[in-house]
């Protein structure tokens, strides 16, 4: 009551705290509280470039081990087509030296006397033509899983060549942000200074005590409902009254908070 003693009636008076009592709306802040809040909002916007500033570094690192990924996928998978390829091609050495060893023993057997030598060496032709096919068999195999493992790795290539493209892109916004992020941060910081030119001392020094102390803002908050919009808890009767009388700060007996109403 004691914010209506000047100039006003004791029944407007009246009237208006009742009304701020049912409502739970403020009605006049305290001046002192409003420059706060002026200040409060700049330092919420300056906290809020600093945060953003330092998840940055995080959010580069985790687009960057994503992107290596991806390139690793694309290693791999080229890895695995060209160990194929290596298998392939010694498989086509081993046919070429069976095929060059029964082209001997037939040479052989043209000049061998005794009919089981000659025997002898139409078996091991027979067995190395066994052996070639059954290596011609698993080269075909080979060849054929060669060719539907490029296909699909051409395909998956050009998608994750897509995605790669697209956090490439992720990583330079995140750095156009930094960069506007630092701009911004001089600004914020300079406005903030100059919304505390003209607080009272008091306040203000009330105010820096509870940023300090409250890890995260809101540090100059209303009553509503006779509750404090800062920890949710009611408040006493006495803040209640209290938070209505300008000129000195009052605070949420729960948390501590600048409160007004
Ligand atoms: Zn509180």
């Amino acid at each position: 009551m004691q914010s209506c003693i000047f100039e006003l009636s004791i029944s407007f008076c009246f009237r208006v705290d009742l009304l701020a009592e049912v409502s739970g709306t403020s009605i006049m802040p305290d001046p002192q509280i409003e420059k706060l809040l002026i200040v409060q909002s700049r330092d919420i916007h300056l906290l809020k470039i600093e945060q953003d500033l330092q998840r940055i570094p995080n959010e580069l690192l985790s687009l960057k081990v994503k992107i290596s990924a991806e390139e690793a996928n694309i290693e791999n998978a080229k890895k695995s087509l060209i160990e194929k390829e290596l298998n392939r091609a010694v498989l086509d050495a081993k046919v070429k030296d069976q095929e060059t060893s029964i082209n001997r023993f037939r040479t052989q057997q043209l000049e061998v006397k005794k009919n089981d030598e000659y025997r002898a060496l139409t078996q091991q032709i027979e067995q190395l033509e066994i052996d070639i096919s059954s290596l011609e068999e698993t080269e075909i195999q080979l060849m054929i899983d060669i060719d539907l493992e490029r296909e699909k790795f051409e395909d998956e290539k050009v998608v994750i060549e897509s995605r790669i493209v697209d956090l490439k892109r992720l990583v330079d916004v995140l750095l156009e942000r930094e960069i506007a992020l630092q701009d911004s941060l001089d600004t914020a910081k300079q406005q903030g200074v100059e919304a505390r030119f003209g607080v009272d001392e008091v306040f203000l020094n009330h105010y820096e005590r509870i940023r300090k102390m409250t890890k995260r803002p809101p540090y100059v908050v209303p009553i509503v409902n006779q509750k404090c919009e800062g920890c949710h808890l009611r408040v006493s009767n006495e803040v209640a009254r209290g938070a209505r009388e300008v000129g000195e700060p009052h605070f949420c007996d729960q948390c501590a908070r600048l409160v007004y109403v």
